[in-house]
């Protein structure tokens, strides 16, 4: 007899997450693990906002903080969005919550109901699927693979909306692919939606600041989607914040109440104390956010000049975001003694077992044949790990 609710049955855990304590527990036993599977900065949060936090607890600021976030911290993200975005929101259509995670399932379930599509261009980041099946939605997957540099084309999305398209999501830079959509591709994506005018767009910016293309627009930015368009950031990837929790949606004021009332009854506001630090982060000195994505491009630069030198890889430019996304499908059906390679996970685990780095495979971003290496971490570190690949690549026949 199981207590476990079908809901919780039917989803996939998260993939991200578990590699990477999978990754934990072979260092914690000794073995020297490179972890390139998940994706967060390996930058510590800068001095002016753990400075901010700790103000914050000498001010006292220990009560329940308003559902929808601090007024002062929604504020920030207002100047923020016009800052930086040429958007103009008011607080009132600002939701903060525990991480972009939150806001993206929180804008979800506001906005889905049963058998409701929602369409994810793929390779799509792990928790995309899962939480449209949360919101009791049917997920509309578009492929696009490394040979259209994983980004979809206007053609294959107007062919994907019907009657019960819901929801579009879209990330650009995207996490797993890298890849960032030009002004003219997003363009042409936005007329499609035009013609589409039931259809809510869900925009998650959390990478808008790591990209290597001199600023990534993004659809969020189209003025003639801005009645049903819902903007997802936060802090962790910008200000290497992710322990912190703090991200937020910008929507129409009508959505943004829905998901501050699911939130009002599931999880309240986020910690007053990293509010705190978040609003630092928005209004104070902006040039870590520069110098963190200088140093994501030099390894950037790095790991695509090593991925390109062990055998059988093929690999796209990433343009933005921290992650590398190989098609390997040319080591399925290899063997290494009596271990055959059947599928893009088994190499994962062989990686892991033989060369002692742990990936992610592209089958939790709905794209077996790939793998996924997050480089936010040192040069050292993704020499190391290429060099091991390398190696234990070239021992499967
Ligand atoms: N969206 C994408 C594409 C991501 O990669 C992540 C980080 N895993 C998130 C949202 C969530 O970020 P957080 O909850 O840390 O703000
Ligand atoms: N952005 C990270 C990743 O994709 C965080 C882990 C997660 O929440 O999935 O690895």
């Amino acid at each position: 007899m199981s207590f476990i609710s079908e809901r919780v049955n039917n989803l996939a855990a998260s993939a991200t997450l578990a590699m990477s304590q999978k990754s934990a527990e072979l260092r914690a036993a000794g073995i020297d693990v490179i972890n390139m599977s998940i994706g967060e900065p390996d930058f510590n949060t800068p001095e002016f906002i753990k400075e901010a936090a700790k103000d914050a607890i000498t001010a006292n600021f220990s009560h329940y903080p308003p559902v929808a976030g601090y007024l002062s911290l929604r504020e920030a993200i207002c100047e923020k969005l016009e800052r930086e975005n040429g958007l103009h929101y008011t607080p009132a259509q600002i939701v903060v919550g525990n991480g972009a995670k939150q806001e993206l399932c929180n804008a979800l379930l506001a906005t889905v109901n049963p058998g409701d599509e929602v369409i994810i261009p793929v390779p799509a980041w792990v928790s995309y699927v899962e939480m449209v099946k949360l919101a009791e939605g049917k997920p509309v997957l578009v492929y696009a693979g490394l040979e259209q540099d994983f980004k979809i084309t206007p053609g294959q999305l107007e062919a994907a909306i019907t009657p019960r398209t819901r929801v579009v999501m879209f990330n650009s830079p995207s996490n797993p692919t890298g890849s960032v959509y030009t002004k003219d591709e997003l363009a042409a994506i936005t007329e499609v939606l035009e013609r589409h005018p039931n259809v809510l767009v869900l925009a998650d910016d959390i990478y808008e600041h790591i990209n290597y293309v001199g600023g990534a627009p993004s659809i969020s930015q189209s003025e003639s989607l801005k009645d049903r368009m819902v903007v997802v950031n936060g802090v962790s990837k910008a200000y290497a914040m992710t322990g912190w929790r703090i991200g937020y949606l910008a929507a129409p004021a009508e959505i943004a109440k829905a998901c501050s009332k699911l939130q009002g009854q599931y999880t309240s506001g986020v910690s007053s104390i990293a509010q705190k630090a978040a609003e630092a982060a928005y209004r104070g000195p902006q040039e870590c956010v520069e110098d963190m994505r200088k140093a994501f491009e030099r390894r950037r630069d790095l790991i695509v000049s090593l991925a390109k030198e062990i055998p059988g890889w093929k690999v796209n430019k990433p343009e933005g975001a921290f992650y590398l996304f190989p098609e390997v499908s040319a080591y399925i059906g290899k063997k290494y003694g009596d271990k055959e390679i059947r599928t893009s996970g088994d190499y994962v685990l062989y990686l892991l077992e033989e060369a002692h780095v742990a990936a992610v495979d592209g089958d939790a971003f709905c794209a077996p044949g790939y793998l996924r290496l997050s480089y936010a971490t040192s040069e050292d570190n993704i020499r190391e790990a290429m060099r091991r690949i390398r190696e234990a690549s070239e021992k499967l026949q």
